[in-house]
């Protein structure tokens, strides 16, 4: 499984540096400027599922804001025809915000004075037992790049130690190798989010001022070392604010177009993560993306990928993320802390980012079924795969 590692990060940096997605320049723009009524339409009118970059340009266009509830109505359609009317839940653990990165956009920044906090395996097992109470079976261990404290051996214990209480664990924790996540995926961790947080390689360079995170084309070969190593669910997502959103999703598109052409064992699925106010983090150097943007961009790549999973969090207030599930949405978190011990409460650290949705798993669950669709809170696709598991 390991010899997939073949397929390396300069292919996804040749695709984005051959088709100018790697800079956001004018060039993207004109071309988006130029789409009109008719491509729109043209696009359309293709197989619902199917991907093109052409395609998705005119979907994300400024055009396409006229069309906006034909693209929901068809995304509604496809989702429910590919994964019925479900939506399974999930819950973040907190593992530490320690961090050696300089992130502008993050409170956890290395740079930002404050108490971190980290947990040791018995109070992260404490914390997702609370999880696992309220009714969650799938469960993301996430920290900041804290390689001294969370080292694979502490997540690959944490995880032999809890798979017994959750049917998925999934992590998104720093950059690994694909021999280290081949050792976690055997330990029983299944799936591993990664954003590149912007595909412009001049914004990322002013965003992450400094750490290991700082190398643009390592951050980008991190798809590849996951889905090489077997990870069942491989995450993409763009930090939503960053930069334009538009040539941001022509290139997240990009990149999960060429794992799922080479990684045939992992699911890919799309996270639109949006910048929310943190702890020493100016709002005012963002650029603006509304409610109808999440809107077409979520539908856009629905109509291009009917089969990735779409996840959203608790960063998005609840009256929006009610009106989302029928577009596309194929995952929720409830309930969650963005904080090491935030669910027993026993320490009071900085969390990452501030939520926007604070209803319990119980009244999000209660909302799923009002709307028609049902909450489901283990991962069944797993179960069927690995009779081991159920
Ligand atoms: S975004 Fe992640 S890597 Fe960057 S400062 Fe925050 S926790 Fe650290």
């Amino acid at each position: 499984m390991l010899g997939a590692a073949r397929h390396t990060g300069a292919d996804m940096k040749t695709i984005l540096a051959e088709k100018g997605l790697d800079s956001h320049g004018a060039n993207w723009q004109e071309r988006l400027d130029a789409v009109g009524a008719d491509d729109v339409e043209r696009a359309l009118a293709e197989p619902p599922g199917s991907y093109r970059l052409q395609r998705l340009s005119a979907l994300i266009s400024p055009a396409a804001e006229d069309y906006l509830e034909e693209m929901a109505q068809s995304a509604h359609e496809l989702t429910v025809q590919r994964f019925g009317r479900t939506i399974r839940l999930y819950a973040p653990v907190y593992l530490s915000n320690y961090c050696t990165n300089a992130c502008m956009y993050c409170g956890f920044n290395r740079e930002n004075k404050f108490e971190r906090t980290r947990l040791n395996i018995d109070h992260a097992i404490e914390e997702a037992s609370i999880v696992a109470s309220e009714g969650f079976r799938d469960l993301l261990l996430v920290s900041g790049e804290d390689r001294q404290f969370i080292t694979v051996d502490y997540l690959a214990e944490l995880a032999q130690r809890l798979r017994g209480k959750f049917s998925s664990i999934s992590i998104e924790i720093y950059q690994m190798s694909t021999a280290e996540y081949a050792r976690l995926f055997e330990a029983g961790i299944d799936g591993v989010t990664l954003y590149q947080e912007t595909y412009d390689r001049n914004a990322y360079g002013y965003y992450h001022l400094a750490g290991p995170k700082s190398d643009y084309d390592h951050r980008l070969s991190a798809a590849d070392s996951i889905a090489a190593a077997g990870m069942r669910e491989v995450g993409l997502g763009a930090l939503l604010g960053l930069t334009d959103w538009r040539a941001e999703t022509l290139a997240l598109a990009e990149h999960a177009h060429h794992i799922i052409k080479r990684y045939w064992q992992s699911h890919v699925s799309f996270s639109f993560p949006r910048l929310r106010p943190a702890y020493q983090v100016q709002e005012t150097q963002f650029s603006p993306f509304s409610d109808r943007n999440l809107v077409q961009m979520m539908t856009a790549l629905r109509l291009c990928f009917a089969d990735v999973g779409m996840v959203l969090s608790t960063r998005e207030r609840a009256a929006l993320r009610d009106n989302l599930i029928s577009l596309g949405v194929t995952k929720l978190s409830a309930g969650s802390r963005t904080s090491p011990g935030g669910y027993s409460g026993r320490t009071e650290a900085t969390g990452q980012f501030q939520i926007d949705d604070n209803r319990s798993p119980a009244e999000v669950a209660a909302m799923i079924k009002q709307r028609g669709f049902e909450p489901v809170w283990k991962d069944w696709d797993k179960a069927f795969q690995d009779p081991r598991t159920i």
